[in-house]
């Protein structure tokens, strides 16, 4: 939990989303500005600010990321990507990060 933080925020509800998935680990919620028809955010609960402060000895980040990843098929297949759906982590300023809370984008269209 970090003071500032606008995940944070949404993941003890002080401000609203709208949440399609939630565990004891991660929550998923629409993109309030989407990009495509289909377009929601899988954030872990940790506050993670970003990919690149994931270790790669550190079990429970390997754990959090994969999660995050089998997850988002089962996701955008419920929210009815059937033809298929992509993912982007943006890291850091440089890489277009504008939360700095560790999302995995994910977007579709039903066509
Ligand atoms: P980025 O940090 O560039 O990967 O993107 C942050 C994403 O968070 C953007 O696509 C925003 O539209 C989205 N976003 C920002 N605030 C909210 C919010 N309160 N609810 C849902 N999505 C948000
Ligand atoms: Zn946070």
């Amino acid at each position: 939990m970090s003071d500032n933080c606008i995940f944070c925020k949404i993941l003890n509800n002080t401000i609203p989303s709208k949440k399609i998935y939630e565990d004891k680990d991660v929550i998923a919620f629409n993109d309030i500005n989407p990009k495509m028809p289909v377009h929601f955010l899988i954030v872990p609960k940790q506050h993670i600010k970003m990919l690149s402060n994931c270790d790669i000895n550190n079990q429970e980040h390997i754990r959090l990321l994969g999660k995050m990843t089998v997850l988002a098929p089962v996701l955008a297949h419920k929210q009815g990507c059937n033809k298929g759906f992509k993912i982007i982590i943006h890291n850091d300023k440089g890489g277009g990060q504008e939360v700095f809370h560790l999302h995995m984008h994910v977007m579709g269209s039903p066509l």
